[in-house]
Order: C-alpha cells, then structure tokens, then sequence
C-alpha cells in the first residue's frame, strides 16, 4: 500500500451503492486515476461539497498493487467550478471538456500538459471567457496534444504554405491538406483561411489574449466542424456528451453536415 497525494481536476463523480461515490480525476503526474470515496453520500461526509465536476483540489489516496481503483482518503477544494455550472449549458459544457479527458488521457501515465490545459480553460470560463471559442480552442488542443491533428503550417503532401491560401480537409478526417492536393483525392471539404489561421494560432496566442481579438463566429462553427470530423475519425465514435450538447442546445442532429465537394 502506498499514500500518494497530488494536485487533481475532478472529471466525474458517481454514486457507489448506498453510501459511496467513485471520483475520476487528472492529475499531472499518474494522468486518469478512479477511486473510491467512503461514505461520501453520507449527509455529514468528510467530502462535504467537495466532489464537483471541474474542480482543482489536492487529493489523497492510497494505492494498492494490481488494483484499478485507488481509495481516496481526503479532497481539500483549491477552486470551484461551481459559477461555470449554474445553467444548462455550462453543465453540458463542463461534462464536454472533461469527457475529452477521459477518452484522450491514460491512466497511470504523465498528463501535465492535458492538466495545464484544461486547468487554464476551466480557469479563463470562470472568468468569463468566451464559452464558444473556449470550447474551440479546447477542442483542438486536445488534437494537438493527442498527436493526431499538428499545427496546420504546411500541406504534409505538397508541403506548401497553408495559412495564405486556405485549405482542405480529407473525407477521412486525417489531416488538413492544400486544396490541389485535395482536389487530386476527391472528396474534401474546404476549410477557410480564416479557419486554418485560428488553428495554427492557438500554438502562440492564449486563450484569454485570443478573446480580446475573437474570430468570427463563422470561423468558430467552421472549426468545431473540423475538430468534429478529425475527433470523430480518431476515435471512431463520437463523444456521448457532443451529442447530447447539440440534441439540447439547437435542436439540431448530432451529426455535422457531411464533407461537401472540394472545388
Ligand atoms: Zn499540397
């Protein structure tokens, strides 16, 4: 048995029969960790009002060998993301960004820039940033970070400068290409220069200074389409909570439009 401690942002809390929650957490140091919290749905639980979805605590737990779930023996709240959970959308929004976490980060293993990510986001929602394009740039950090969508600069084919000229992204949703290069693959979509600046910008500008100067909301769908395609094509399903967000938030259907023919 070993006690660890360390820094945690809160993924998800469940009840565990009558008395007890299991917590999902990311930590920098061990990644994804699930423990148990004793007694936790007791009325006068050391875990208190501790256990909220997106927030930062210090954590304890002990470890045993060969055991999936840890058993947590103390939360100490560094900072609520209550305020970010008071309406629907920012419920929804809070169970998207952590859901990339879950599906994105392994357990047991080093995530410090996954936690300074969505540690900086959940941060920059509390104070006020713009929930759409934090969302964006969440999104496709997450890509990033993930390995499977780099910094669009280059075509990887042809490798032509893209920013100035706008882009394509493949069917498949693999990579962003020029568009001659797409037009020799059939089907693409074409992506906005505007689109593939926001998306190589999010490597030099944070998000709090890309708000003051904040793309159009154009330009935003344009990349949650994109980010979609590409999450979606990795992953080979879509995300449960993206789903439930667009069935609740515009009525719409959870699918994104298909790619239209490159021209
Ligand atoms: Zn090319």
């Amino acid at each position: 048995m070993e006690l660890r401690s360390a820094e945690a942002i809160l993924l998800d809390v469940v009840d565990l029969h009558d008395y007890d929650r299991i917590v999902t957490f990311l930590t920098r140091e061990w990644g994804k960790k699930r423990g148990v919290a004793k007694g936790a749905r007791r009325k006068h639980s050391r875990f208190g009002g501790q256990l909220q979805p997106l927030a930062r605590v210090s954590v304890e737990w002990m470890e045993k060998d060969n055991r999936d779930l840890v058993r947590i023996s103390s939360v100490e709240l560094q900072r609520s993301a209550r305020h970010l959970q008071e309406d629907l959308e920012g419920l929804l929004l809070s169970a998207y960004l952590a859901d990339h976490i879950q599906e994105f980060v392994q357990e047991n293993e080093a995530s410090d820039l996954f936690f300074r990510l969505l540690d900086s986001t959940v941060q920059a929602l509390i104070e006020g940033v713009d929930r759409g394009l934090a969302t964006r740039y969440f999104e496709a950090w997450v890509l990033r970070l993930a390995g499977v969508f780099p910094a669009p600069e280059i075509c990887p084919q042809c490798e032509r400068a893209l920013v100035a000229s706008g882009a394509a992204l493949l069917a498949s949703g693999e990579s962003l290409v020029c568009r001659d290069c797409a037009g020799k693959q059939g089907r693409a979509q074409a992506v906005s220069a505007q689109a593939v600046e926001f998306l190589s910008r999010i490597d030099r500008v944070k998000l709090v200074d890309l708000d003051r100067n904040r793309p159009a909301g154009s330009t935003l769908d344009e990349v949650e389409r994109i980010c979609t395609l590409v999450r979606r094509s990795f992953l080979q399903h879509e995300l449960k909570s993206y789903s439930v967000i667009r069935e609740t938030m515009s009525g719409l259907p959870s699918n994104p439009a298909p790619p239209s023919e490159n021209n």
